[in-house]
């Protein structure tokens, strides 16, 4: 780890459940994320200024006007370009001692281990079901833990998913075909606090597991307009397809 470790990471190294065996630890990790939009930039953010040390950064997307209200790495100057590589870019000027790669792809089955099948940890920064489930049942397959994160409207969720020990996405919504009426960013929208608040505890998940390896798997929600919050066990489900063989 470079030389200015002390002074970067002064704040993080005094939290003592961190402290610098955990800062160490962080070095040393590779955390992929799906998606580098609202929640993703987001995600991306809080792990390159906590100095872990290798990310991968997956998106196809272009930056629009229309995304600088949540999406928290990117100003006017970056509409039109590549949302991977431009995070990529404001990344590496925030922390130049961690190593970024930046794919501008559509993930799917095939390149999924190609991308991913490396890293310690995923993360969801999508904003759509179908990507997750790909993700959740490569990530399950590959045995990669992952933190599922989602946003629409006022509120959100966050579950961090352990293969063959935890529920998966899949057991905590068994129909992938979701109604069309099913609230989304899409239909619903989403405001700015709740991106934040819930990247902020998927990212505070990832840095625990990553230097702990203890994490809360309960799913977290928690609504920014009405201010509630809840943490809910969630079971496996015996007949989910993915969690049935362990
Ligand atoms: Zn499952």
């Amino acid at each position: 780890m470079a030389e200015n470790i002390f002074e970067r990471y002064q704040k993080q190294l005094l939290f003592k459940p961190i402290g610098l065996k955990g800062q160490q630890k962080l070095g040393k990790s590779r955390v992929g994320i799906l998606g580098v939009g609202a929640l993703g930039s987001n995600l991306a953010s809080i792990c390159a200024r906590s100095g872990i040390g290798r990310l991968v950064l997956v998106d196809s997307d272009q930056v629009e006007l229309s995304n600088l209200q949540r999406q928290m790495l990117f100003d006017e100057s970056d509409i039109g370009c590549s949302k991977a590589i431009s995070a990529a870019d404001k990344l590496s000027r925030i922390n130049s001692e961690i190593s970024i790669e930046a794919f501008c792809e559509r993930l799917d089955a095939r390149n999924f281990r190609d991308l991913f099948g490396n890293c310690d940890l995923l993360l969801d920064g999508t904003d759509n079901f179908a990507s997750r489930f790909i993700m959740n049942q490569q990530a399950i397959e590959l045995g990669i833990p992952w933190v599922h994160s989602a946003v629409t409207a006022s509120s959100g969720q966050s579950m961090f998913i352990m293969p063959g020990k935890t529920a998966c996405l899949r057991c905590l919504i068994p129909d992938t075909d979701a109604p069309a009426e099913f609230p989304t960013v899409h239909n619903s929208g989403v405001i700015t606090p709740i991106v934040t608040i819930i990247a902020s505890i998927s990212a505070a998940a990832a840095l625990r597991f990553l230097v702990e390896k203890h994490i809360d798997y309960d799913l977290k929600y928690y609504d920014a307009w009405d201010h509630r919050f809840s943490s809910v066990a969630i079971n496996r489900d015996k007949s989910c397809p993915h969690c049935r063989s362990f």
